[in-house]
């Protein structure tokens, strides 16, 4: 039986972790000649991320920070050269990305997403299907955390 990923829900490998399927992913990015653009894996590795804030590491702060940054470069066009820099400026320094020992996490209510890095390891490797999917992954997740 497979295992689930107790953040995402995707099936996991027997003896690794969904970080695994996120490898996967990096790699299939990889693998297009020309690669998939700065938009499409910022959209993908962001709602990884969103997906995994615990596995990530990621504090409230910057979870709340990518969450509005990638509903940005969604919603209103916002580059991503722009949403790296926002993020850049908040969490250099003394406020960090990765939650401390003693933060809260950053939760959600979902605990079923609609889409997850399975569905893009598992769709054909096309690259204009691979930006769609990414698109849709990274729309699904903000939807989810409107809830
Ligand atoms: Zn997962």
């Amino acid at each position: 039986m497979d295992d689930e990923c107790p953040e995402c829900g995707a099936s996991i490998p027997p003896t690794g972790t969904c970080r695994d399927n996120f490898d996967t992913l990096q790699a299939i990015e990889w693998s297009f000649p020309d690669g998939v653009g700065e938009t499409v894996h910022y959209r993908a590795v962001s709602a990884y991320i969103l997906q995994h804030p615990e596995s990530m590491g990621y504090s409230q702060e910057a979870f709340a920070a990518l969450r509005s940054a990638l509903s940005d470069n969604l919603h209103n066009d916002v580059p991503i050269s722009d949403c790296r820099r926002r993020m850049r400026q908040k969490f250099d320094g003394e406020t960090r990305v990765q939650r401390q020992p003693c933060d809260p996490l950053p939760r959600s209510q979902t605990t079923s997403w609609p889409v997850t890095v399975m569905d893009l390891v598992l769709a054909s490797p096309d690259k204009e299907e691979y930006a769609e999917y990414a698109t849709q992954w990274a729309d699904s997740v903000l939807e989810e955390l409107r809830l």
